[in-house]
């Protein structure tokens, strides 16, 4: 394929490229601090190659310190103390100044990432939108009580903050995730580390300044920047860790309820998907491809609810792809610092080629590549790219059918009844979320009860509100961020039971 049969954004002039690169430091007990051994890692913009932070590297020395200083910033009460009211205010405060920074912070976002400004500008906006959220959950945090237990008894259900929490988030949606987590870890009294991708860790770190601006309390939220080893490792297995919060790849996710049993931490894990979108006959189908082609090209595909699975009814399975290629030609792919485009870079080489390998073995499994199938070269940039791509032919027991690729690759199967579609949709390790296509109400709402999916798009493709649960089922994660539930994930019960009056019966009688 050539590459003029895309739309393609060449390189803009530059200037919004930073002179220097940013400076990311760790945040422990309040303070920003180089690295002990002054360890440094750089990030390149995926997009235009050039250096853009400049971040500590931390180890085992800045780690332990900003365990021990989040321990003691929970139990001497610093924050977990406070009321709902004062906690709610100050997150509050958060979200005006990520409003107030929101093109700063995207700026750094699309230069670490390559995802496309406008996109990076919408999550910042999402994100304030979660702070905000989280924030009315500290006031209306509460927890149960039963008056009927007896004429002599009154129990109370409390919830209490968990503890300390150790956050530990993925390069591709890096502010939105860590505000999917931090403000409802504060809401409920806890405190946190946190530890950004190595990728994209500027975005955290401006997130910290503007938590220092705001007035939290020093040692509430602290900021470890580095690697899964020794950091991440060590927020894991810890002591003084009670909970541990994580969006990733399974793999990883994995590895933390492994290492975190030692200690029987609480675990909340957000991970992988392979996510199905089933396409009845009757479905409106300018609607569904439009919903297809977004829900494989946004962020690239570097997505956990990326839409990769197309499962299409065999009579308009050529339809479908026909329309899909068509639309997916007029996707503007190019510079994500452009405000017309849509898909920006991918964000690694080593990335991009594990992304290749899975089309090209699935073109000798016998799938058919119709668009795309390789890196794309946009015009003035230097950095990895690739092609909208479309698979079709893909049978279930394919690699590119099961496994997530995190990529602009769409896989086409077929199906003839529903119970097919929906054992294939069901076929696999993960189970995020699914989507289904059909005019017809008993149709939508049967294969809503059978999906296996922690979200379920009739109709609509990846949604999302701050007041809706989000997370999956079989290897796609454990637990659920936002809505009520999300705040949950950071609360213990604690049960009160009250006798009224001298009325128990004693165990040791009198002789
Ligand atoms: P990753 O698992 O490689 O890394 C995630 C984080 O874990 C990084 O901060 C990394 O440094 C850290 N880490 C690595 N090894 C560790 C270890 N042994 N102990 C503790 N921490 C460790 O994931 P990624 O490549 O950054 O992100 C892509 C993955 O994230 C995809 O699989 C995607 O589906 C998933 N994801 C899921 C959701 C969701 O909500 N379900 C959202 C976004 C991304």
């Amino acid at each position: 394929m050539t590459t003029h049969d895309l739309t393609l954004i060449s390189a803009t002039d530059g200037s919004a490229l930073p002179r220097e690169p940013f400076v990311a430091r760790h945040l422990i007990d309040g303070q920003w601090r180089d690295s002990a051994d002054g360890a440094t890692f750089v990030r390149h913009s995926p997009a235009h190659g050039v250096p853009v932070t400049r971040a500590a590297e931390g180890g085992t020395v800045e780690a332990e310190a900003a365990v021990a200083t989040a321990r003691r910033a929970f139990d001497d009460g610093r924050w977990a103390s406070l009321s709902g009211k004062d906690r709610s205010t100050l997150l509050l405060r958060v979200a005006d100044l990520i409003d107030r920074d929101r093109d700063r912070i995207a700026l750094m976002e699309t230069l670490e990432s390559g995802k496309p400004i406008s996109q990076a500008r919408a999550e910042i906006e999402g994100a304030a939108d979660l702070w905000r959220y989280a924030a009315a959950l500290a006031r209306a945090l509460r927890g149960d009580s039963h008056n009927s237990l007896g004429a002599d008894m009154l129990g109370i259900v409390l919830k209490e903050p968990v503890g300390v929490v150790s956050i530990i988030t993925p390069w591709n949606f890096p502010f939105l995730i860590v505000s999917q987590k931090l403000p409802f870890a504060l809401a409920a009294g806890c405190t946190a580390v946190v530890k950004p991708s190595e990728l994209t860790p500027a975005t955290t770190v401006i997130l910290g300044e503007l938590l220092v601006e705001a007035g939290l309390p020093d040692g509430v939220v602290n900021i470890v920047l580095g690697y899964g080893q020794p950091v991440g490792a060590l927020m894991t297995t810890h002591d003084d860790i009670d909970m541990v919060s994580f969006t990733g790849s399974t793999a990883v996710g994995k590895a933390i309820v492994a290492a975190a049993s030692g200690t029987l931490k609480k675990v909340s894990l957000e991970l992988g998907g392979k996510n199905p979108q089933v396409v009845f006959a009757d479905a409106d189908l300018d609607s569904a491809a439009d919903a297809i082609v977004f829900g494989i090209y946004f962020n690239a595909g570097e997505c956990c609810n990326s839409g990769s699975r197309i499962i299409v009814h065999k009579d308009i399975a050529d339809e479908v792809t026909q329309r899909v290629i068509a639309l997916s030609r007029r996707v503007p792919f190019g510079d994500p610092l452009h405000p017309d485009t849509k898909v920006g870079a991918i964000i690694s080489p080593e990335h991009q080629n594990k992304i290749d390998g899975y089309v090209q073995s699935a073109g000798k499994a016998g799938a058919t590549i119709r668009l795309g199938g390789g890196p794309l070269t946009v015009p003035g940039l230097p950095g990895q790219f690739y092609q909208p791509t479309v698979v079709s032919g893909v049978t279930a027991e394919m690699a590119i059918a099961r496994e997530e690729i995190f990529g602009p690759v769409l896989s086409v199967l077929e199906f003839n009844t529903f119970d097919e579609a929906i054992a294939l949709a069901n076929d696999g390790a993960y189970g995020l979320s699914a989507g289904v296509w059909s005019e017809n109400v008993h149709t939508c709402l049967e294969f809503t009860r059978r999906v296996q999916a922690g979200t379920v798009w009739t109709n609509t493709w990846m949604d999302g509100f701050a007041e809706l649960p989000f997370g999956g089922v079989k290897e796609s994660g454990l637990g659920r961020e936002l809505g009520r539930f999300g705040l949950d994930e950071y609360l213990e019960v604690k049960t009160v039971q009250m006798r009224i009056g001298r009325t128990r019966t004693p165990w040791v009688h009198d002789r």
